[in-house]
């Protein structure tokens, strides 16, 4: 069965409406530039909300479908376009195609100006595409590479790099990565990275750190 996205309160229907129409896109986090979630540098936009609940899902605190930092698509594209440096942009979550009217529109714009794209979804390929949804069928459009399904803790795996999970299967949906193809010779074997910013007194996390230090750093701070 395909969870479907909890609704917003009456006051935020409007908000859900124009996130449903792709005007804006609920970042829950962006890294400019990042080598920890996936190939070459890339850009990483995390969404915030995630119809799913996976137990140790490395960002609980993105699971929630409420308001965080309400971007217009095109302010994001925009941003996307002028990052230099980077081979492609990654989407993650959240949960991406439950905003996927704004991010195929992102993620066109991305591949137009030859960047590649990746998307980490915690549907499986096969009810993406069952589902027959114009906007999923338009972000898997405009995906070179996605690592579909849920994370699940029974079946934790660091043998592939930036995937969580062994159940998560790789999808090559374009030849953009198609030498990253054999599993044995071309993905890379070694073990997750995290990366860690200082910004303005704040500490921010992202790769696949361990569960331990997700929890501790999501820990209130006692005064
Ligand atoms: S699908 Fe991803 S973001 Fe959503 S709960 Fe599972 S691991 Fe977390």
């Amino acid at each position: 069965m395909i969870p479907t996205n909890p609704k917003f309160s009456l006051e935020e229907a409007d908000l859900q409406a124009q996130i449903d129409t792709g005007h804006l896109i609920n970042v829950a986090a962006v890294v400019q530039c990042t080598e920890a979630e996936g190939p070459g540098k890339r850009m990483a936009l995390w969404v915030q909300g995630c119809p799913f609940r996976c137990i140790g899902c490395c960002n609980p605190h993105m699971l929630a479908f409420q308001p965080r930092q309400l971007q217009t698509t095109q302010d994001v594209i925009q941003k996307t376009l002028s990052t230099e440096g980077i081979e492609g942009i990654t989407l993650l979550g959240g949960e991406p195609f439950a905003q996927a009217v704004g991010l195929a529109r992102l993620a066109q714009a991305a591949q137009e100006h030859g960047l590649s794209v990746m998307v980490f979804t915690g549907y499986t390929l096969r009810s993406l595409q069952q589902a027959k949804r114009p906007a999923w069928d338009a972000l898997l459009a405009h995906t070179d590479l996605l690592i579909d399904g849920p994370y699940l803790p029974a079946q934790h795996s660091h043998k592939r790099r930036w995937i969580g999970s062994d159940n998560q299967q790789i999808h090559f949906l374009s030849p953009h990565y198609a030498h990253l193809r054999d599993e044995q010779a071309g993905w890379p074997a070694a073990n997750n990275t995290i990366e860690i910013r200082l910004h303005n007194g704040q500490i921010s996390i992202n790769g696949f750190p361990h569960q331990d230090l997700t929890r501790l750093l999501l820990q209130p701070t006692g005064k």
